[in-house]
């Protein structure tokens, strides 16, 4: 499909959403509110982004067939999770514009290539070395030290596929217990807290970025988002131009969540990249003029971006597992924005919903 001239997509178009998560659900209700149509396209049935799309299509990501037809069903394609084969995306690309491309996607699953591809911009990450047998596991501890953290380099996610390498592990166990040969030793990095900032790109190229968030992670996951992050308005300001940096070098057309960690010394230091809209922008759904759901569905579309100031300041709780089953008090608290995923099993660690709790505006921007 030549992309080289890109059309506006005005409301009724169709778009595709490979993915069919909570992230798939929020994008289609985003989109219906501007006459927008999504189809989502998932492996699995009962999907929760299936419940609110006009059209569903359920097939394994391998099936040429289904991906074709889901292809020429739709105006524009976009996805939710980036653990998407790259085959997957160049099948559909075939017929239609993916939005954000393979470039993006590629190097956000993969650590190593994820931090190449930053450093290679100049963009700070912790200190790393590319794991591929029992031997250089040696080598790269010898050259981070301890403590630090092992990860898969493809496939991990919320904390899945990480093994904190301490003074007194045993890198055999480690080793075989990390279960790959490419994976990724990184410092471990002492920092003050974790950030992040959601950035979109429009098809013209016009860059639009949300202020950085402060998120605090339970067990790995993703627990609770505080808008705006209480960092200095200088790592601000460096934050939000790693940000840019990024999302213009990755050429991206949607959004890009970028995870930083703040050191005690307001150094800024990318942990790892998301083509996507990220749960750390869920505030901006009750808390921003326009929420990142609709603004990547304004970039994929052609569409001008939309304003990303906040009305209010916000703090976003997720409700993990059977934290759900709070939904009762939650909806009769005043003021607290409930959403709920139409998930039917509540699972340990599973993402069931969010509340969103707003706050007046405070001054830094
Ligand atoms: P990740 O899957 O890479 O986002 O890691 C999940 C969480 O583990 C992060 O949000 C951090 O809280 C922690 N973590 C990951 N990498 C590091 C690191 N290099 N140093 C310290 N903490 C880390």
């Amino acid at each position: 499909m030549n992309d080289a001239r890109p059309q506006r997509l005005d409301p009724g178009s169709v778009i595709g959403i490979l993915g069919g998560g909570q992230l798939g659900r929020m994008i289609a209700l985003a989109a219906a509110r501007l006459g927008y149509r999504c189809h989502v396209y998932s492996d699995v049935p009962d999907s929760p982004a299936s419940h609110v799309c006009a059209d569903a299509t359920v097939a394994g990501y391998d099936d040429r067939a289904a991906l074709k037809r889901f292809a020429d069903a739709v105006d524009v394609v976009t996805l939710e999770f980036e653990n998407i084969p790259e085959e997957t995306v160049h099948a559909v690309m075939a017929h239609k514009p993916v939005r954000p491309g393979p470039k993006a996607l590629a190097t956000a699953q993969d650590r190593m290539l994820e931090k190449d591809f930053l450093n290679g911009i100049g963009i700070a990450t912790a200190p790393y070395r590319h794991v591929t047998d029992r031997v250089s596991l040696d080598a790269a501890v010898a050259a981070i030290g301890r403590p630090s953290i092992l990860k898969t380099a493809t496939s991990g996610y919320d904390g899945k596929g990480q093994i904190v390498i301490k003074p007194d592990s045993d890198l055999d166990t480690v080793y075989r217990d990390i279960g790959t040969d490419h994976a990724v030793l990184e410092g471990f990095v002492n920092f003050a807290l974790e950030i992040s900032v959601i950035v979109a790109r429009g098809l013209d190229g016009e860059v639009a970025a949300y202020i950085p968030v402060e998120n605090r992670h339970v067990n790995g996951i993703l627990d609770t988002t505080i808008a705006p992050a209480g960092i200095s308005p200088g790592a601000a300001a460096r934050a939000g131009e790693i940000a840019r940096r990024a999302v213009e070098a990755l050429d991206i057309v949607g959004l890009l969540a970028i995870e930083m960690f703040v050191t005690w010394n307001g150094e800024v230091l990318v942990n790892e990249i998301a083509p996507r809209p990220h749960n750390s922008g869920h505030w901006t759904i009750d808390a921003c003029d326009v929420s990142q759901f609709q603004q990547l569905v304004r970039a994929i579309c052609g569409l001008p971006l939309g304003s990303t100031e906040r009305h209010s300041d916000a703090e976003m709780k997720n409700l993990i597992g059977d934290e759900v089953l709070q939904w009762p008090a939650l909806l009769a608290e005043p003021g607290a924005r409930l959403h709920l995923y139409g998930k039917t099993a509540i699972r340990p660690g599973r993402k069931m919903g969010h509340v969103t709790r707003l706050r007046p505006r405070s001054n830094p921007a």
